[in-house]
């Protein structure tokens, strides 16, 4: 129902957290959609241009933040990172979860935007773990990692800004706490809104 209108779902988290492994598990679901980022970090090995992310370089990524082609970009840790407006818009209005997968400061850039966006931060279930993820991915230099971690402290730090928090112990868990998520939301009455037109509408013919 949702008014006719999709949710927007923002996930964040640690890097190494496991947003990557849990959105990619969300969005074989039937209803979810995936936002691909465009960034200026180079791809890792087995990333594709256009699947994973669209990979610019910091001109090219300059002109899109010139011509108003992202709804929200941020740096992160040395490289840029942001959303294209268009895909966003087009899937939300085609009633889809639309997931972005992104860090704190586009979270808050795409809330002050759209106040209905729905916002989760996923946790893993201590630093320790964090810390083998991101040495076990092996994607990132030691010094990477570190500077990975220190940025993981200040997205903890801003927890309270979201509305949901999600562990991340379980890939199989978390992705089902966060299908609980979408459905509650997508009851609120405020979303729903177009409902009372129609009963009221159907009373009147009564
Ligand atoms: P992020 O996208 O948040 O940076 P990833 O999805 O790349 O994190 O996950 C980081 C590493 O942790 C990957 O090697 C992934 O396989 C692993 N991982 C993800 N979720 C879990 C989990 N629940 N338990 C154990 N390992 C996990
Ligand atoms: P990674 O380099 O590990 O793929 O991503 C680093 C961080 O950038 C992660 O926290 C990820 O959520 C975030 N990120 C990915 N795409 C975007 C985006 O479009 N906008 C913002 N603000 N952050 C993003």
């Amino acid at each position: 129902m949702t008014n006719g209108k999709g949710i927007l779902l923002i996930i964040s988290g640690p890097s190494g957290a496991g947003k990557g492994t849990v959105v990619s598990k969300l969005k074989e679901k039937s209803g979810y959609s995936l936002s691909i980022s465009a960034t200026t970090r180079k791809p890792r090995q087995n990333e594709i241009d256009g699947v994973h992310y669209f990979f610019k370089s910091k001109e090219e990524f300059e002109k899109m933040i010139e011509d108003k082609k992202l709804l929200e970009y941020a740096d992160f840790c040395g490289n840029y990172y942001g959303t294209p407006t268009d895909f966003v818009n087009k899937r939300i209005e085609n009633n889809k979860t639309v997931i972005l997968e992104i860090e704190i400061q586009g979270a808050l850039q795409v809330k002050s935007i759209y106040p209905e966006a729905v916002l989760i931060f996923l946790t893993p279930p201590s630093m320790d773990e964090l810390e083998k993820r991101l040495v076990g991915r092996a994607t990132e230099t030691p010094e990477k990692i570190e500077l990975r971690l220190k940025r993981a402290v200040e997205e903890i730090d801003n927890i309270d800004k979201y509305d949901y928090i999600v562990i991340n112990d379980s890939v199989e868990r978390a992705v089902v706490d966060i299908e609980h998520i979408v459905n509650a939301e997508k009851m609120k009455a405020k979303r729903n809104l177009n409902l009372k037109e129609i009963l009221i509408d159907y009373s009147k013919s009564i």
